[in-house]
């Protein structure tokens, strides 16, 4: 008889790493799927940081970690911290985890409780709503449509807040919208949070080298709040290390102890030869880094002048990440064959099995009206899911 808690039983499974397994399968079966459904760099590794990985083992990094992280990693954290966002933090302040995934869940479960309001501008990371739900906090959302480049406005803000409002997630660059808040609006969005001390901000910076207009802002800059931000960062994706998992958290001493004791109990630190691995990232060449963003701001130019040319998608040039997140809904009501659609989830099934392209629906970011796809992969496998797209599209009455 299946048991599973209520708590286990109100929680989704995550759809970007479903529509990734779906598309696997298929292709275990000999189909010639196109993936461009989980978000994860294409690129291996840098090689200097495999070595220091395999150094860690040979040095025989393979007791435990401390809970928080090596303190030449928090070290680390602190100096990238202040040399590339001018930010002072004291390795006290560093939490070190398995992936950014982890630091935000972290966060949450250390400040929510039952029934406080988590304030989530959508369209939004498909984890977040999931894991304020297993805080047991309750999902506030803002809309943010494409017409305002899927952004809030300091008033959207102001007006969903209330004395329940206990933390805010502002993720920038943005998966799923690949939108960047620039420095003024970051700044009209402190000055609201300004006004409202209980509030904690968790700024979700992962994507904060993947951006392709300038350098990236962060909301913890503005001293009037800087002492309830949480930056949630790591090496997933600026360094192609996804694999690895090792995120963290620079965060006021109070949350960075409580994810502490949190961690303490229920994963410990993370994996040594990864964190060794981070420290390689972290403090050798950075030149990796510039020429994977080269290659995802060509792709972004690519997929999205093919996509515009799609006809029922309307798109948005994106600042950041390496996402395309089009507005589908003209094309629901339409069907074609077996296939009617109604929603971008029936879109994505439809081009999974007409076009063999794994993209993810909307619906799981808060936005049922888009379409997610990853542009983290080849050049030539982007322009054959794009023709194999619109090939299908053309087919729907
Ligand atoms: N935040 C966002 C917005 C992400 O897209 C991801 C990638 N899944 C994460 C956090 C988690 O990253 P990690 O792989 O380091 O856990
Ligand atoms: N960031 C990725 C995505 O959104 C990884 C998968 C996940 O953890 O959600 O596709």
């Amino acid at each position: 008889m299946d048991q599973v808690s209520a708590r286990l039983a109100s929680l989704s499974p995550s759809e970007t790493l479903a529509m990734s397994q779906k598309s696997n399968e298929l292709k275990a079966q000999g189909f010639d799927v196109i993936n461009l459904s989980v978000g994860e760099p294409d690129f291996f590794t840098p090689d200097h940081i495999k070595q220091a990985a395999k150094k860690a083992i040979d040095d025989n990094f393979s007791f435990y970690s401390p809970v928080p992280g090596y303190m030449d990693l928090r070290k680390a954290i602190c100096a990238k911290l202040k040399n590339e966002n001018g930010l002072e933090y004291a390795p006290e302040q560093i939490i070190v985890s398995n992936g950014a995934k982890q630091s935000v869940c972290n966060t949450l479960l250390s400040i929510i409780g039952a029934g406080d309001e988590v304030i989530v501008p959508t369209p939004a990371w498909v984890s977040y709503f999931e894991m304020v739900k297993l805080a047991d906090g309750k999902n506030i959302i803002i809309k943010a449509g494409i017409e305002q480049d899927f952004k809030i406005t300091p008033e959207q803000l102001e007006s969903v807040i209330t004395p329940a409002t206990k933390a805010l997630i502002l993720c920038s660059p943005s998966n799923p919208t690949g939108s960047v808040y620039s420095k003024e609006e970051l700044k009209g969005l402190a000055d609201v949070l300004a006004k409202y001390p209980k509030i904690i901000i968790i700024a979700d910076e992962i994507y904060e080298h993947i951006n392709y207009i300038g350098k990236h802002e962060s909301i913890a800059q503005f001293d009037n709040i800087k002492d309830r931000v949480v930056i949630v960062n790591g090496v997933s994706k600026a360094y192609a290390m996804t694999g690895w998992r090792i995120g963290y958290i620079a965060a006021p001493l109070w949350i960075a102890k409580a994810c502490n004791k949190l961690q303490g109990q229920y994963t410990s630190g993370a994996s040594s030869i990864a964190q060794k691995a981070a420290v390689a990232a972290y403090t050798g060449p950075q030149q990796c880094v510039e020429e994977m963003r080269l290659a995802f701001d060509r792709r972004r130019k690519l997929v999205y002048n093919l996509a515009k040319e799609i006809p029922g998608f309307k798109v948005n040039m994106p600042d950041g990440a390496f996402y395309l997140f089009p507005e589908v809904s003209s094309l629901f009501g339409k069907s074609y064959d077996k296939w009617v659609i109604n929603n971008s989830n029936d879109l994505a099934m439809y081009l999974l099995e007409k076009a063999l392209v794994a993209t993810v629906g909307g619906n799981a970011f808060g936005a049922p009206e888009c379409l997610r796809f990853s542009y983290a992969t080849s050049d030539e496998n982007l322009v054959e899911a794009m023709k194999r797209i619109k090939e299908a599209i053309s087919l729907l009455k």
